[in-house]
Formats: C-alpha cells, structure tokens, sequence
C-alpha cells in the first residue's frame, strides 16, 4: 500500500477539543503516521496528495449497535456504513458469518468497515419451530449451568463480547454477565425488567445497548393505562447510579424517532430516499410492521412524551459524565433503522444537549475506549500518530454545524481512501443487485 498524505486539512483530531488548520496529515499501511503543520512535512515520492483546502478531517463514525447477518447474509451491504462515513461497526447479534466478514475486512479481502462482533445472543422465551430457531442468530440456555458453559464457549471462540437479552430468567441473566466478566469479557444487553438497576450493576453489565432500556425503570404503569406516567424526577438517580458504576449507553433515539414517524404515517416515512437501502422483503414486513403493529396507537404518546422524555433522560447521563455511544441498531426487525441514520443519531445527541463536540466524542473517543475495554485494537477515533486510518473528508466544519458528517468529500478505511463517488457506485451496485426494477426507488 502506498503512502497517502491529505496537504492544507483542517483537522479535528477529538483527543481535544477545535480544530488545528494548515495540517497535512500521512497515512502509510493502515496507520497515521505522521501529522505537522503542512508547511513542515515533506512528502516521499510516490505519495498519494489529496488535496484538503477548505475541508475537515475528522476520525471516521462507529456505529456500535448493528445487526449484519440479519440484515442481509450480503456482505455487499457493509458498502452501506462505508458511504456513510461508519468505518467501524459492533455488531450485537453475532453468527460465525459475521467473525468471518470480520476477519476479511481485517486481511483486506472484503471492502467493508472494521467489524467486532458479539457472541449469538443470549436470550430466553422465544419460541418457534427448529428450523426457524437455528436460522436466528441467538441461543436459549436453560438454566444456570447451561449459561455459564455457553459463556465459557462464546470467551473462548470469535466473540469479542458477549449480549444478554430479555426473556432469561434472573438468575440465568445475572450469571450470564458474572461468567463473562470472570472470563473477561466484555457484556452488554438489554436490562432485565424483573430486576432492579443496581442488582444489574453489581453483576458487572458493562453497558446498556439501548438507552431506551432504561425507560422500564422509569415507567408508571402502561401507555394503555390512565394514570400512566414517566418517572422524569428519578433521571438524576439513575445518571448517577450508572456514572458510579461505570456503564455505558448507547444512544439509539433515532430508531426510537423512527418508532413514532412510522406509527404516524408508514407509507409517506418509507418514501423517504433514506429508505432506498432497505431490501424489498424487508420493506415489505415494514410495511405491514411487526412493532407498528404491537405499538399500534402509542404514536402520540412515542412523540410526544416518550421522546422528550427519552433526550432528557440522555441529557442526564451527559451532564453525569456517563460514556455515551451512538448505534442505529440496524437490523430488519427494527423498522425504520438504516446505516445512514448514524448522522440523525448525531443530530438528535445535539437536540438533546450534546455540544457538537460532545456528540462526535460518543462517536468516535468513546467508541474507541469501549473497544480498548473489550481488549480488542481501541486505537482509531483519534487522529494522532500510531492509530488506524480511519478518517473523513467533509466539506465542512461538524464543530459548527452537526450535520456536516453528512457532506463528505471521502472515506479512508483502513488506510484505503474512497472517494464519496466511489463509494456511491458501490452502493449502487450493491443496491442494483437486491432492487426490483423501478418499484418504488
Ligand atoms: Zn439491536
């Protein structure tokens, strides 16, 4: 691999606040390796110059709550996060297909963001038939015993860390995240309904996957119920609770966002072109929504109260100092997430009370720091010598405006520079290959 240089970049390292102007930042392999001020650096023959004169170059996104494999069993779709400027995904439902495109973004055989992925989810009370079941990226241990082996196995083989999910009974749950913690493993999941916060966080659940989990804590009653109410009063307790404890949230309220457009009006939501993405089988249960239909009639109360509530409740867990990540959780089953919604996540971290500053840190820093705390390669998220060369070209400064994550020139993942026209054929490609002809593109 050639050496690449971007000459005259304003650079927005994160591992402080501002950005540095008149920077030339180098790339050789897969590492920055050198950044100065662009008069001061000399350039070795053969090196790639991209010009950076009035553009930003920002560490690349993570988005760290996604569903490959249930997305699409194509790994042409990860050209999906790349042209959105997502150079490292986690996903949350693992399947060995999923550690396999992982180790072939790793060699350099399949173009895709650097992937980590979970260990199959741990989960109880699904039912269906065998067939169904082993199709679905999951495992239903029984009891106690049966736990702490499907732990032991999932430390011991590709997983990077391990998720827990409803339906488990308390003591399989809490022996579930005991068992990864002694394995060393690094656990995140949904919370357990049944049992209290603090019981959770003394078991040692590294993070919660969706901040929206915390609601049940929060909640009086049910929608459906007169005399239903949020809990707003308790968020200084539980920002607290999580701070001591160290756990991190990921912030996924655009998929919350999503919940309570397409419960107002699906056909005109799924129009949208942000939805093009979306496979036409895919498109077509959304349509007829599995959640729109459970949730049928909580459309109001999702935007009007439940939102609100929920960016309160994530600008309490900021001002508390608790690590923030963002995920889209894009996953077929989750209606309305797509990749390119990492940018409303961003947005909406901002509505909430994120400076931008703040919001691109849950982004990039943040995420960086949980994959250290997972004891896999934590050095990306920060433009400094020595870490991965993942990094964003834009057109303009997402200090001032948020949405410029939006308004990229290129992606460099791993060292390999795309331009945002390169990586716009690839989806397309991709795209060409799944997309009825003319229905609704
Ligand atoms: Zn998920």
């Amino acid at each position: 691999m050639t050496s690449t240089a971007f000459v005259g970049v304003t650079v927005i390292p994160m591992d402080r606040p501002g950005p540095v102007s008149g920077r030339t930042v180098v790339t050789d392999g897969d590492r920055i390796t050198a950044i100065g001020p662009s008069s001061g650096i000399e350039l070795a023959e053969g090196t790639t110059v991209i010009d950076g004169a009035g553009r930003y170059l920002l560490p690349g996104l993570a988005d760290m709550h996604v569903h490959l494999g249930m997305w699409d069993p194509d790994p042409g779709h990860l050209a999906l996060y790349l042209a959105e400027g997502t150079t490292v995904v986690r996903c949350l439902s693992g399947s060995i297909t999923n550690a396999r495109w992982r180790d072939q973004v790793r060699a350099g055989e399949l173009i895709g963001p650097t992937i980590l992925t979970s260990g199959p989810t741990i989960i109880g009370g699904i039912d269906g038939g065998d067939d169904e079941l082993a199709k679905l990226p999951i495992v239903q241990p029984g009891s106690v015993a049966e736990v702490i082996d499907e732990v032991r196995a999932q430390a011991a083989g590709w997983a990077d860390l391990i998720k827990v999910y409803d339906g488990l009974a308390p003591d399989v749950y809490l022996a579930a995240i005991e068992t990864a913690k002694a394995e060393g493993m690094y656990v995140t999941g949904h919370l357990l309904d049944e049992l209290p916060l603090d019981d959770i966080a003394a078991a040692g659940l590294d993070e919660v996957a969706h901040l929206d989990e915390l609601n049940y804590h929060h909640w009086r009653g049910t929608p459906d119920q007169p005399g239903f109410a949020l809990d707003w009063d308790a968020i200084p307790a539980t920002a607290r609770l999580l701070a001591e404890t160290g756990m991190t949230v990921v912030s996924n309220l655009s998929a919350d966002e999503s919940m309570a457009e397409l419960l107002a009006d699906t056909d005109r939501v799924l129009a949208r072109p942000e939805y093009r993405v979306v496979r036409p089988e895919v498109m077509a249960a959304w349509r007829h929504g599995r959640q729109t239909g459970v949730f049928e009639g909580q459309g109001p109360y999702r935007r009007d109260l439940e939102l609100p509530f929920f960016k309160a409740l994530l600008d309490g867990l900021r001002s508390a100092g608790v690590r923030i990540l963002v995920g889209t959780d894009t996953s077929p089953l989750v209606e309305g997430a797509v990749p390119s919604k990492i940018h409303r996540e961003l947005e909406l971290l901002v509505e909430s009370g994120h400076s931008p500053f703040e919001a691109l840190t849950a982004a990039t820093v943040n995420a960086a720091d949980v994959v250290a705390d997972m004891g896999r390669d934590g050095g990306f998220g920060r433009i400094v010598p020595g870490h991965r060369a993942d990094l964003l070209l834009l057109g303009g400064n997402p200090l001032d405006d948020i949405g410029q994550t939006r308004n990229r020139v290129g992606v460099m993942a791993r060292g390999t520079y795309h331009t945002q026209q390169r990586l716009d054929e690839l989806l397309g490609r991709y795209l060409a290959g799944h997309a009825p002809t003319g229905v609704g593109r």
